[in-house]
C-alpha cells in the first residue's frame, strides 16, 4: 500500500532536494501526468530516454514511464541504480509477447531477422536481433539487408505501417496498444468535421481506419515537432493524452483536441489515457527518490543478451 504523504509537504521542493542529495536524474516520458513532466530533468520518448540513460553521470536514474523503459535504462547503464515510481506500470504490448512464444516463432522461421519494438521485456529483447522505437522503426528495418525476411513484434499496427513504408517481407506479431487500438473512426471524423481547419495527427500504433485520415503520422516526438513547425493551428491528436501538455507548452497559441475523451474527462472511456503510465504520481516519485526503491534488478546474463539489440536501436536513426 502506498504511504500517505503529509499534504502540507511541498513535493516539488522535496523532489528537488532529494534529487541533489541522491545525485539522481529524473527521466520522464511524454505520457506522464503534467506535474511529473514539469519536474523531469529530461522529458522524451523511449529513444531519447534510452540515450540519456546510457550517457548520464548521475548515480540514480528515476525512470518515470513504464517498466520496459526502466529495464532498458538498466540494460544500457548497469552500474546505476534504476528506480521506478510504480513497479506495476506495465504495457499491453509487452504483455502480448511472451519469450517462449517468440522463441517458437523464431524456430519455425529460422531465416527471419527478429526486430522487436522497445515495448517488450528484457527476455524478448534477448531473443531479438534489433530493437526499435516508433521514432526509428522504419530506419531500423531499412538497415537490414533487403534479402532478409523479418519478424516484427509485438505491435501489429506499427509493423504494418513500417511494412508499407519499406515494402519489406515482414511477419507481424498481433499485439496492440490498449490506447491506440481504441480510437474510433466516427468519433474522430465528427471531431474533424466540427473543426473544419483542424489536422488529424496520429501515432503509427493506431489502427488503419485512423491512419487513413491522418494529415501526419509519426512517433510521439515527431508529432510534437510537427505541431510546432506546421502552419496548421488546430490539431486532433490520436495518441496518449499526456503529450498534449508538451504540445500546449510548445505552441501555446495553437488548439489541441484529444482524439478520444481522456479518463479524467470521461471515466467510462479513457481511450486516450494509458492506465499503466498513469499509475505514476508525484507522490510516488517523491517516495522512490527518498527510499531508492522499487529498484529494477536484472540477471547479468539476461542483461548482456538484451544489450546488443538495444545498442543497435540507440545507434540507428
Ligand atoms: S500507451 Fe500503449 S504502448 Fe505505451 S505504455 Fe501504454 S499500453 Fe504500452
Amino acid at each position: 500500500m502506498t504511504e500517505i504523504i503529509n499534504p502540507s509537504l511541498d513535493l516539488f521542493a522535496e523532489i528537488e532536494r532529494l534529487k541533489r542529495e541522491q545525485n539522481a536524474v529524473i527521466l520522464a516520458h511524454y505520457y506522464q501526468e503534467p506535474d511529473i513532466q514539469d519536474i523531469a530533468d529530461v522529458l522524451g520518448d523511449s529513444l531519447a530516454l534510452a540515450r540519456k540513460a546510457q550517457d548520464t553521470d548521475a548515480d540514480v536514474i528515476v525512470l518515470c514511464g513504464v517498466h520496459f523503459m526502466a529495464e532498458t535504462a538498466k540494460i544500457l547503464n548497469p552500474t546505476k541504480k534504476v528506480v521506478v515510481p510504480d513497479m506495476n506500470a506495465g504495457c499491453s504490448l509487452a504483455d502480448s509477447c511472451k519469450p517462449e512464444d517468440l522463441a517458437k516463432l523464431k524456430a519455425e522461421n529460422p531465416k527471419h531477422v527478429v526486430v522487436s519494438y522497445v515495448n517488450t521485456t528484457a527476455a524478448v529483447k534477448a531473443l531479438s536481433d534489433y530493437c526499435c522505437t516508433s521514432s526509428n522503426a522504419t530506419a531500423v528495418v531499412a538497415s537490414i539487408p533487403k534479402d532478409k525476411p523479418i519478424i516484427f513484434a509485438p505491435d501489429v499496427n506499427l509493423g504494418r505501417y513500417v511494412q508499407e513504408q519499406t515494402g519489406r517481407d515482414m511477419l507481424l506479431w498481433q499485439g496492440t496498444c490498449v490506447v491506440h487500438e481504441t480510437f474510433n473512426e466516427k468519433y474522430v471524423l465528427d471531431l474533424l468535421a466540427k473543426n473544419p481547419r483542424s489536422e488529424l495527427i496520429a501515432h503509427p500504433e493506431c489502427e488503419p481506419p485512423i491512419l487513413r485520415h491522418a494529415h501526419f503520422i509519426g512517433s510521439t516526438k515527431k508529432l510534437l515537432d510537427y505541431t510546432k513547425s506546421s502552419a496548421a493551428t488546430v490539431f486532433v491528436v490520436a495518441t496518449e493524452s499526456g503529450i498534449l501538455h508538451a504540445m500546449r507548452k510548445g505552441a501555446p497559441e495553437k488548439t489541441f483536441f484529444e482524439a478520444a475523451p481522456s479518463r479524467d474527462k470521461d471515466p467510462t472511456c479513457g481511450c486516450s489515457t494509458c492506465p499503466y503510465m498513469k499509475l505514476n504520481t508525484l507522490e510516488k516519485v517523491f517516495l522512490c527518490l527518498r527510499d531508492l526503491k522499487p529498484e529494477v534488478v536484472l540477471d547479468e546474463q539476461l542483461r548482456l543478451a538484451a544489450l546488443r539489440p538495444i545498442e543497435r536501436m540507440v545507434a540507428i536513426g
